[in-house]
């Protein structure tokens, strides 16, 4: 019945990214043609708040046209080049003294890749290079968290610690290990409050440390908030306690700031607003918000130094893409770090954040909610089918799936995670648009309540 629309010829070509495959054949695409401000607009002409910003990305909307201008004038001046074997361009070079000036600790050099996937995977080599250079090839472990994203390389699925990343990848790779969810609400024991927990899990890394043999451990990964594992905000002082251990047993820090980077939490990095000290920060969507793939690696004088020395003994720094750096991206990065400069971005996420924080927060005695969390414009509303006892619903349920859906019949994009509804909306977005984007996810609340009732005698 779908004859030859657009619908059928997404579902006859394309091979969906993240997507129920077997349903998409049935269900077909939501095909999104244009977007204005925060909203999008489907081929129907239906307009929707885009609560995620896309994929946690489009940070300054869907129509900032000093982006399309950088981008046109570095394509009209220098469509291509790169900086392998000392090639260089000034777009690459900017952008390297902004991203090491901006580093919330003394960082050495930029590096550059298309995806936070390759970021990651950039590290990991990085973390690897250092440690032969340091003559002590058995430290080359490297400690994930479960529930993290780092993305869907080899080595960055492995680094994730999410079960559809692995399960039939035949992942992780050795080396790659995973510690505790630092989800206080999930999975505290009985009567611990935010900090005996922050303890529990340090010790437990501490342990898992002790096992594998601290002359193995090579680094430690994790996002300030873990955003695509539900929107997990660390417990207090968990990180203060997590680089203690970190620091005791001289295991590297990567921050993956691809998602908190550039204002989301309401600091310019999400390692200011939780205390981290990262050797390696990587980072991308909102540093183009979006609008050009780009991604960047950061590493602190001892990796450099160390790659330089490693580099020397084989004659080169045997890693790159081809689009290290391409010359668009860099203009539309510099472009893009110069708004949330002008408009002071941080700030505005700071006040603007603070209100859809409140919003949610007045939906926590809701008998759905189970907790409202977040920082900035981060947040995750998790449903519960029992409140008393945090028990969770059927998952053949699909009930954040289900109320994202409803909230798409109201105008509103959430993210499902499990039983998570993720809030990121784009950082543009106005006290307006705020309460909007909370009325459109109330009225959702209501519809799924009415839809438990109804369908399954809640
Ligand atoms: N790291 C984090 C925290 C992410 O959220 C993501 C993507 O969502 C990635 C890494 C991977 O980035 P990409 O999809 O650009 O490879």
């Amino acid at each position: 019945h779908l004859g030859n629309s657009i619908a059928s010829r997404d579902i006859a070509s394309l091979l969906h990214p993240y997507t129920n495959l077997k349903a998409h054949e049935s269900v077909g695409p939501m095909v999104i043609t244009g977007g204005r401000g925060v909203t999008v607009v489907d081929d129907a002409g239906r307009e929707y708040i885009e609560g995620v910003a896309g994929l946690w990305c489009t940070s300054l909307g869907f129509d900032e046209p000093r982006l399309v201008e950088a981008a046109v004038r570095q394509l009209r001046t220098l469509p291509f080049y790169h900086a392998f074997a000392h090639k260089s361009h000034e777009p690459g070079i900017e952008l390297a003294e902004k991203l090491v000036a901006l580093a919330p600790v003394p960082m050495s050099k930029a590096f550059f890749a298309c995806s936070g996937s390759e970021a990651n995977d950039t590290a990991v080599k990085l973390v690897w290079y250092y440690n032969n250079a340091l003559g002590r090839p058995q430290k080359k472990k490297i400690i994930g968290r479960i529930k993290a994203y780092h993305g869907v390389t080899v080595a960055s699925a492995s680094l994730t610690g999410l079960p559809n990343n692995h399960r039939d990848f035949d992942l992780p790779i050795d080396r790659i290990l995973h510690t505790d969810c630092p989800h206080w609400y999930r999975f505290h024991e009985e009567g611990e409050d935010e900090e005996a927990f922050a303890s529990r899990l340090a010790a437990s890394l501490e342990a898992l440390i002790q096992r594998e043999g601290p002359e193995t451990v090579a680094a430690f990964i994790a996002e300030p908030v873990m955003g695509a594992g539900g929107v997990i905000v660390p417990p207090r002082t968990y990180f203060e306690k997590i680089q203690a251990v970190l620091r005791k047993h001289d295991v590297l820090l990567i921050a993956d700031e691809v998602i908190c980077g550039f204002g989301r939490t309401g600091a310019m990095f999400g390692s200011e607003t939780f205390g981290l000290k990262p050797d390696i920060m990587t980072m991308a969507k909102a540093l183009t918000s979006a609008y050009m793939p780009l991604s960047a690696v950061l590493v602190s004088e001892p990796i450099y130094r160390a790659c330089v020395a490693e580099s020397e003994k084989i004659g080169v720094f045997g890693h790159g893409y081809t689009y290290s750096g391409h010359p668009v991206s860099c203009a539309v990065a510099l472009e893009t770090l110069k708004i949330y400069e002008e408009r002071d971005i941080v700030a505005h996420t700071r006040a603007v954040g603070a209100r859809l924080q409140e919003g949610l927060a007045r939906y926590r005695s809701h008998p759905l909610v189970g907790e409202v969390r977040g920082v900035g414009l981060i947040a995750g509303v998790e449903l519960v089918a029992d409140k008393a006892t945090r028990q969770p619903f059927d998952p053949k349920l699909g009930v954040a799936a289900r109320l994202a859906g409803f909230a798409q019949g109201h105008g509103a994009i959430l993210r499902p995670i499990g039983d998570t509804l993720g809030f990121s909306p784009p950082l543009i977005i106005t006290p307006e648009e705020v309460d909007e984007l909370v009325a459109r996810f109330g009225r959702a609340l209501d519809d799924t309540t009415a839809w438990l009732e109804h369908e399954h005698r809640f």
